[in-house]
C-alpha cells in the first residue's frame, strides 16, 4: 500500500541537486552515473551529510521529462534516484520519464517508505530509528542491501535486517565517513569473519568527487 505522500503521480518533484559523476558506494562502484537528489527526508540520522536536503520546500518543483532530459545530455545510461528520501515522493512519472530515455534506474532509499515506479535496482540502506524502520514490503524488493556502520551496535542491526531480504540481495557494511578511522578495522574484521558481507567504502570521498 503506498503512503498518502506517494499516491498521487507526481509530474513535477523537489530536486536539490543532479550531476553526473561515479557511483562510489555499494555494487555498482565505480560506475558512471546521473544522480538525482530529491530533497525531503523526516527519518533524521544523525550523522547525515545531505541535512540540506531534508526540507522539501526548499528545493525547486521541475518536471520529470526535464530532469530526464537534462540527464540525458549525457553519456552514461545509469540513474541514481537518492535524497533525502526519495520514497516519500511518488516516483512513477519519473521513472516512466527516465525509462523513456533508455536508462536503467537504481534507487537509495532507507526502506522507511514503500517503493513507488518502476526501479531497477533497490539499494536499501535501513536506519534504527523507531518510527523510521523499512517497511515490511521492501525487504523482498532490495537488491543490495547496505548498513551503515557508525558504532560497534550498528554490526548487530546489520544482521537483524540480512535476515529479512532475499537470499540473492548483496550485503554490504559501510563505514560512516566520520567514524571510519575506528569503524573501519572492526568492519575488516567482521568481514573476514562473516565472508557474506562486503565492504562498501564511499569510493567518491576519495576520489573527492560529489
Ligand atoms: Fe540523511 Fe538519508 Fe538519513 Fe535522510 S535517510 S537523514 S537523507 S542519511
Amino acid at each position: 500500500m503506498l503512503h498518502a505522500n506517494q499516491s498521487i503521480k507526481e509530474n513535477t518533484l523537489p530536486l536539490m541537486e543532479a550531476f553526473y559523476t561515479i557511483q562510489g558506494e555499494g555494487y555498482h562502484q565505480g560506475r558512471a552515473a546521473y544522480f538525482i537528489r530529491l530533497g525531503g527526508c523526516d527519518v533524521g540520522c544523525v550523522w547525515c551529510d545531505v541535512k540540506e536536503s531534508w526540507d522539501q520546500s526548499k528545493h525547486p518543483r521541475v518536471p520529470v521529462e526535464e530532469i530526464a532530459a537534462q540527464a540525458a545530455t549525457y553519456p552514461g545510461r545509469l540513474a541514481v534516484i537518492t535524497g533525502g528520501e526519495p520514497l516519500m515522493h511518488n516516483l512513477e512519472s519519473l521513472c516512466s520519464a527516465l525509462h523513456e530515455q533508455g536508462f536503467t534506474i537504481n534507487i537509495e532509499t532507507s526502506g522507511a517508505y514503500p517503493l513507488s515506479g518502476s526501479i531497477d535496482w533497490v539499494c536499501l540502506s535501513p536506519k534504527k530509528f523507531n518510527n523510521k524502520k523499512p517497511v515490511d514490503s521492501i525487504y523482498e524488493q532490495a537488491n543490495e542491501l547496505k548498513v551503515v556502520i557508525a558504532h560497534r551496535g550498528d554490526l548487530k542491526w546489520a544482521e537483524t535486517n540480512a535476515q529479512r531480504v532475499h537470499p540473492d540481495c548483496k550485503l554490504y557494511l559501510q563505514p560512516e565517513w566520520e567514524a571510519s578511522p575506528a569503524m573501519l578495522p572492526l568492519v575488516i574484521a567482521y568481514v573476514k569473519e562473516h565472508p557474506q558481507w562486503e565492504i562498501s567504502l564511499q569510493a567518491h570521498k576519495f576520489m573527492n568527487i560529489p
